[in-house]
């Protein structure tokens, strides 16, 4: 049966893989469509687009955005995006620039528990414009000031740690908004991890177009609820692995396979969306 994987990161965010990496693996479990959806960027999309194409493989260019709505966190995905759009791009370079003043701040924080962990190691060893702290931890243990990821986050990053800095966050209205207008389609991003249950009709008000049920950290039973949800509120169902590279010694992508059949309803709703906006121009 067809299936895809909409929910990566690679290296132009916080993934370890390279585009053609991740395209390789994709290809090696038989996907037909891939999505990437890195944090705050689009900037890989070109070279995964390419690499999909070689491979035979669908590609839809997507991200990640962090988003707030009444002080709770959540990820909003966009998917099917103009990646040239000129206002996407202007707010994703927002992002980005306090992306990495975020660094220097949690950089400065280690530094004052005694910890001499040098910024330019985390930027040099992120080299992307969308540094997090998964960046940090890596540097930290690429210096021998930390045994593993784990101890880096424990110490310093988990949120409320002393490292911690909290990241500024679009409005998840204004994710969506700004979603619509480069010609994607909105998806709330795994609702089982941010327990956010009584934000979603405000998001569906606000033209939130799916909601991703299928998750590498959702259950079986948090799958069915989030099914339930999709059906009750009339939206999309997609599904992904947030692979970020190597997990547990195999790649994480391959773990979630989403029906191909989804991908064709997301795709009906971008193809209604582009006629009923000529419509209006008419
Ligand atoms: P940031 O966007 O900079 O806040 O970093 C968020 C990323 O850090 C997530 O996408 C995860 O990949 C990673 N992360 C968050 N918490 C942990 C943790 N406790 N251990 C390992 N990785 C984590
Ligand atoms: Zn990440
Ligand atoms: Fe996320
Ligand atoms: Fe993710």
């Amino acid at each position: 049966m067809k299936s895809a994987d909409l929910h990566l990161h690679t290296n132009f965010s916080d993934g370890t893989f390279t585009p053609e990496e991740l395209a390789g693996h994709g290809a090696r479990l038989g996907f037909a469509a891939l999505a990437l959806t890195d944090h705050d960027s689009v900037e890989g999309c070109a070279r995964m687009g390419a690499a999909c194409a070689a491979a035979g493989i669908e590609f839809i260019p997507g991200t990640e955005l962090t988003a707030e709505l009444d002080g709770t966190e959540l990820h909003v995905l966009g998917y099917f995006l103009d990646t040239n759009n000129e206002k996407l791009l202007m707010e994703i370079a927002k992002f980005q620039t306090v992306r990495q003043q975020r660094i220097h701040q949690m950089v400065a924080r280690i530094n004052e528990m005694g910890v001499p962990l040098e910024v330019e190691s985390v930027f040099s060893l992120a080299n992307c414009k969308s540094p997090g702290r998964p960046h940090v931890a890596r540097a930290l243990v690429k210096a021998g000031l930390v045994k593993n990821l784990d101890e880096a986050f424990e110490r310093f990053l988990k949120k409320n740690r002393p490292a911690w800095v909290p990241k500024s966050k679009i409005s998840a209205l204004d994710a969506i908004e700004l979603v619509h207008q480069a010609g994607g389609l909105a998806v709330m991003a795994h609702p089982g991890l941010n327990r956010t249950d009584e934000v979603i009709p405000a998001l569906v008000e606000a033209g939130l177009d799916g909601i991703e049920c299928f998750h590498t950290k959702h259950s079986t039973a948090m799958s069915a609820h989030y099914l339930e949800i999709a059906d009750k509120f009339h939206l999309l169902v997609t599904g992904g692995s947030d692979c970020h590279g190597f997990s547990k010694g195999k790649p994480l992508i391959g773990g979630v396979k989403l029906p191909y059949e989804h991908v064709e309803k997301m795709k009906a709703k971008v193809e209604e969306r582009k006629f009923s906006t000529t419509d209006e121009h008419r």
